[in-house]
């Protein structure tokens, strides 16, 4: 495809529409425009065209001014609380200044169209220009109404310093990277961490490009509230109704949240499982010592601990580690009078069962020793002594709605 060509045929470049599903209102909240150019026998993506680094950016302004112009026109026939989601990389946002552009934009605004419900899709990765005057623009879009999304985020960890930013409105993840198993686990742990985070500034996920049930499953799992891709809706030239899902997102969430809830059932019910067992045998071993103590619970959970300890309140180890090896049960004395309060949730947690005098299960993590993954239930003896036991990955495994 020649870029001149398209230039000197700009009535056959127009906008494709791809619907943007909400998990609250199951039915569409926005567009996301994608360049399209009609030739003789087919319709191309102009995603290309945009990328080419050998076409000069004005003829690329120049094409995307139009598909601009074209998508909020015909954004008119919407609903006002519709809002459109456009591609912009930071050369072409920047480019005159990003004065054009806003122009544009403003023109609408006066014809009606209200500039909150525009949503810029930034990518500004391969930028080699400045990034804080680029910075500086977006927040003077952002006093027009304008929001931000920062798109196309995957496992790569330079996102986070962006998103501390710009915080910008909406965080757009691309699943894409979830079709691997390889890099499936990793990629778990980051959009865990993505999703605190945005929780944290106030921004929105989105989660795009999904093609399959079980990537639906994983947005909304994690905290996705806005979704896009094939398995849901294709883009088009046309709109569609905006419940033309809800019955069948309706549907999926309800298999997903019965899916979680017995996962959480399952969850409760261990942890009445282990307080129950495990407040018997402190009872019945009130007067002996830890290693004593250890011992009585090894009788009893030999399957299913794999290692012990006590703290008292402050996070202080007062027992010895007890483990068990290669070699069977051993004592760790290195580990008395070490400190854990720095832990995440353990200050929260020693609150939680001192008054509630309950034990807790924790999620499920990664021990730095073993590598393995594993909870660990833990166990108010009385105001001063908590005792832990790390439940071994083999015993998960084979309860597996605790993994
Ligand atoms: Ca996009």
């Amino acid at each position: 495809m020649d870029a001149l060509e398209i230039l000197s045929d700009l009535e056959n470049v127009f906008p494709y529409f791809q619907p943007i599903f909400s998990a609250d209102e199951q039915q569409v909240i926005a567009y996301e425009v994608l360049g399209r150019y009609r030739t003789e026998d087919n319709i191309i993506s102009l995603g290309p065209f945009f990328k080419d680094d050998q076409i000069p950016d004005e003829y690329k302004f120049e094409v995307d001014l139009l598909l601009v112009k074209k998508a909020l026109e015909k954004a008119f026939d919407l609903e006002n609380d519709i809002s459109i989601f456009l591609n912009r990389n930071a050369e072409l946002l920047m480019y005159g200044h990003g004065e054009p552009f806003l122009q544009e934009l403003l023109a609408f605004e006066k014809k009606g169209f209200n500039l909150s419900r525009i949503v810029l899709e930034i990518s500004d990765r391969n930028y080699r220009g400045d990034l804080d005057q680029f910075d500086h623009l977006l927040q003077y879009y952002r006093t027009y109404g304008i929001k931000i999304a920062i798109s196309s985020i995957d496992s790569e960890s330079h996102h986070f310093e962006r998103i501390g930013q710009l915080e910008p409105d909406i965080l757009k993840i691309n699943l894409e990277a979830l079709k691997s198993t390889a890099t499936g686990v990793n990629f778990n742990d980051v959009l865990f961490t993505l999703s605190l985070l945005a929780r944290k500034i106030g921004a929105t996920l989105l989660f795009e490009n999904i093609e399959m049930s079980y990537q639906l499953q994983f947005a909304w799992k994690n905290g996705g509230r806005y979704y896009q891709g094939f398995y849901l809706y294709p883009p088009e030239a046309e709109f569609i109704q905006r419940d033309f899902l809800k019955h069948r997102l309706k549907e999926k969430f309800h298999d997903f949240i019965s899916y979680e809830k017995r996962k959480l059932e399952g969850v409760y019910l261990a942890t009445e499982y282990f307080h129950v067992k495990v407040q018997e045998i402190v009872m019945k071993n009130k007067k002996v010592g830890y290693e004593e103590l250890f011992q009585a619970v090894v009788k009893e959970m030999d399957q299913i601990a794999f290692r012990m300890y006590i703290c008292d309140e402050d996070g202080f180890q007062k027992s010895a580690n007890f483990f068990n090896g290669k070699n069977g049960w051993v004592i760790q004395s290195e580990y008395m009078n070490k400190n854990w309060s720095w832990r995440p949730y353990f200050l929260e947690n020693i609150i939680k069962m001192r008054n509630e005098r309950k034990g807790i299960l924790s999620d499920l993590y990664c021990d730095i020793e073993t590598g393995e993954n594993i909870r660990t239930f833990s166990y108010p003896m009385n105001e001063n002594e908590y005792l832990f036991i790390d439940i071994s990955y083999q015993y998960l495994f084979e309860h597996d709605q605790l993994l």
